[in-house]
């Protein structure tokens, strides 16, 4: 049965629900009021968690799926936006001394194709990437292309509720009718709507990153070390990120951390050294411990549900995250298993300390 949703937030989470919801023939609003930092803008687009030996299987199981489904969600996306979000199999090189040997067997148990490349050099050809940029404008064409509607410049402050159940969402004096709600508001997801628990241990990391013109090097793939990547984009733009900083939700960058960025990307790529970045910002990632999304119904409501908290890999787990929400709301059996995901799982995890830097 046709059911109408209205998804609050138009990060990767909420429009890649917005996207599969209409592409399964039902209604959707999207509101979405861009904050600076807005994650998804900000995002390198590396497909596959950094070091996914590093990481829980429950982030694994959503990024590898993802990455299996990016390259059709890709060509369909753009199919029907006119719009590439350049999804480009470009592989990444992992200069990894400590670590290549866990890599290794890790990619050998779970299937995942690895190269040792010698010299502690780890060679990950099944890596892809995507344009951050691009990809939005892509996803929001093609959700307006399959009859979704979106919001602009639209704040929601809170949802109306008869019971359990909300009945409207507001934003100043309007008010949006719908059936189902979906709260996907990213690192402001961890800060409380009215009327509505927020999502818990949500918050904003702040993550750094310089661009580079093209010209400037001849890197074909990623390049990673040590916390740091160069990402070289199809027109020859290359980026270098990023940090992880606790600073609330200031989006600005900080010229100390830029310079040291700078530095580092020298370091890993010499050509750069000539060059100065052309463009830098910052973006607050929806931060959650060990990395693990909310993706379930909101404990307050019968007809609200949570996608927050990706933190570091939500455009890599778009495709699965948004799949297992559709299957959750729609009440068909979860294609994996949804426990990890729960708001109940998410209250039980903690922020180790320093896992995030003060600076
Ligand atoms: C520097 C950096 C590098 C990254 N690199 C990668 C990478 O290489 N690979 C990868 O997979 N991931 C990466 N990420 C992480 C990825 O970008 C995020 O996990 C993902 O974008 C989160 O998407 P989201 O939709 O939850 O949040 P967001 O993209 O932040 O979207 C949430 C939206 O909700 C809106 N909103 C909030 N409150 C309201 C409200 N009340 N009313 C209306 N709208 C509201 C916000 O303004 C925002 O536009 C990176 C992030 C950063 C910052």
């Amino acid at each position: 049965m046709k059911q109408n949703f209205f998804i609050i937030g138009g990060g990767v989470a909420g429009l890649s629900t917005a996207y599969l919801l209409l592409q399964q023939g039902h209604g959707v609003t999207l509101a979405d009021l861009s904050h600076p930092g807005q994650s998804t803008w900000a995002g390198a687009g590396i497909l596959c968690p950094l070091l996914p030996w590093d990481y829980d299987e429950a982030v694994n199981r959503l990024a590898m799926e993802g990455m299996r489904a990016w390259p059709e969600w890709a060509a369909e996306v753009k199919r029907l936006s006119g719009i590439d979000p350049e999804y480009w199999a470009c592989g990444m090189e992992i200069l990894a001394p400590q670590t290549r040997q866990a890599g290794l067997a890790w990619c050998r148990r779970h299937d995942f194709p690895a190269e040792s490349l010698g010299g502690n050099r780890l060679w990950l050809p099944a890596v892809a990437q995507l344009r951050n940029p691009r990809l939005l404008a892509a996803l929001a064409a093609a959700i307006t292309a399959q009859s979704g509607r979106i919001l602009p410049d639209c704040e929601i402050t809170g949802l109306r509720r008869e019971g359990r159940k909300a009945v409207a969402a507001m934003a100043g004096q309007a008010e949006y009718a719908a059936d189902v709600f979906v709260w996907a508001g990213g690192a402001w997801a961890g800060q409380a709507l009215a009327g509505m628990a927020p999502v818990p241990h949500v918050r904003p990391v702040r993550g750094q990153m310089l661009l580079y013109a093209p010209g400037n090097h001849a890197l074909e793939h990623i390049l990673y070390q040590d916390g740091l990547y160069l990402v070289p984009r199809r027109d020859g733009h290359l980026l270098a990120g990023s940090t992880l900083e606790d600073a609330g939700f200031d989006a600005s960058t900080t010229p100390e951390i830029l310079q040291k960025l700078h530095e580092a990307a020298c370091n890993l790529l010499p050509g750069l050294r000539a060059h100065a970045p052309v463009r830098s910002w910052a973006g607050l990632r929806p931060g959650s411990p060990d990395n693990i999304p909310v993706i379930d119904r909101h404990p307050d409501f019968d007809n609200v549900w949570v996608s927050s908290g990706h933190f570091r890999y939500g455009v890599t787990m778009a495709p699965a995250g948004s799949r297992l929400l559709a299957e959750l709301m729609l009440g068909s059996s979860p294609h994996l298993d949804p426990a990890p995901y729960t708001w109940d799982a998410a209250l039980g995890r903690k922020w180790l300390k320093d896992e995030v830097a003060h600076d």
